[in-house]
């Protein structure tokens, strides 16, 4: 250990990501664990919740308070959709860059932070996938999309996912959008007269999502997962990749606590990172 430890802050860090984060912080060279924000635990060591052993730090449910203290460099912020700007917010103010996994930011918020983080002269990271082979996934589906237009995406999430659809899949579908407007190519037109008995059956298609098709699957069991078909004449591509546990994000988290400092303003996506 020497002068350039990394100290972490991770706040959420008693839901499912947190607990791997705190997890992967710990475990990792060079990276120090000082501060762990969450409403559940206040009070409690952190490390045995995340399955390691005490940590001698303590969950603290007042992010402000927990960082003027603790003067983390980076703050990992795995919480939820409706309060993560406030926190992020809050980190920028005291010059804390952050690390965002949750999803649910808007065009607005991320304009806002990268305009906080420029006017602090702190760099700031957000990405709605940490996972290695989703952001390959997004990669390859942009490219596939200049010759094979037609395509849809459904993304399968366990229960209790809040937002819908995926920040991964709306990324995707915003890079297939991109995609076949530079290679100017159109997807076929929709059928006059189409009938959804049920609304929804089609999916969630809109500006959000570049036209593209989404259709959100919520059940028991599974973790993160994504596939993108494409239809042409006489063929079908699939892309699929799968979070099979939640430590797929973390070596992507770890990457982006190393390098988020030297960032100029607000980056978006792992890929700009690799
Ligand atoms: P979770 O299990 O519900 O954990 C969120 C935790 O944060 C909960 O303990 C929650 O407490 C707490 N929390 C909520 N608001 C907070 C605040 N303002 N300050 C401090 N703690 C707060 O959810 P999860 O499954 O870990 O997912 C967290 C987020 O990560 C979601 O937005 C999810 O979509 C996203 N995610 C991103 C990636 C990626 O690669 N980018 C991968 C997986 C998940 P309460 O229950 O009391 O609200």
């Amino acid at each position: 250990m020497g002068e350039d430890v990394i100290r972490v802050a991770v706040s959420g860090a008693a839901g499912r990501m947190g607990r791997e984060v705190v997890r992967a912080v710990h475990a990792a060279e060079g990276l120090q664990l000082v501060a762990a924000i969450d409403h559940h635990g206040t009070g409690d060591d952190v490390g045995p919740q995340a399955g390691i052993g005490a940590t001698g730090v303590l969950l603290g449910d007042n992010l402000e308070a927990e960082l003027t203290q603790h003067k983390p460099d980076v703050l990992v912020d795995f919480t939820l959709p409706d309060g993560v700007l406030a926190n992020l917010r809050t980190a920028l103010k005291l010059g804390v860059s952050p690390v965002v996994g949750t999803t649910g930011l808007s065009h607005q918020d991320l304009a806002e932070l990268d305009a906080l983080a420029r006017a602090q002269g702190v760099g700031a990271f957000v990405a709605p996938n940490f996972a290695l082979g989703a952001v390959l996934l997004m990669q390859f589906a942009a490219q596939a999309a200049k010759y094979l237009p037609d395509v849809e995406i459904i993304e399968l999430h366990h229960d209790r996912k809040l937002d819908s659809p995926s920040g991964t899949a709306l990324l995707t579908a915003q890079k297939i959008a991109e995609a076949r407007e530079a290679a100017n190519v159109v997807p076929m037109t929709v059928p006059t007269g189409l009938v959804e008995k049920a609304p929804g059956a089609r999916g969630a298609r809109d500006m959000l999502t570049g036209d593209v098709p989404i259709h959100s699957v919520r059940l028991p069991g599974f973790v993160a997962h994504q596939e993108v078909i494409f239809g042409g004449q006489g063929q079908i591509l699939t892309l699929r990749h799968d979070s099979i546990d939640r430590g797929s994000f973390m070596p992507g988290v770890v990457l982006a606590i190393r390098k988020v400092r030297a960032l100029t303003g607000l980056v978006v996506g792992l890929e700009n990172l690799l």
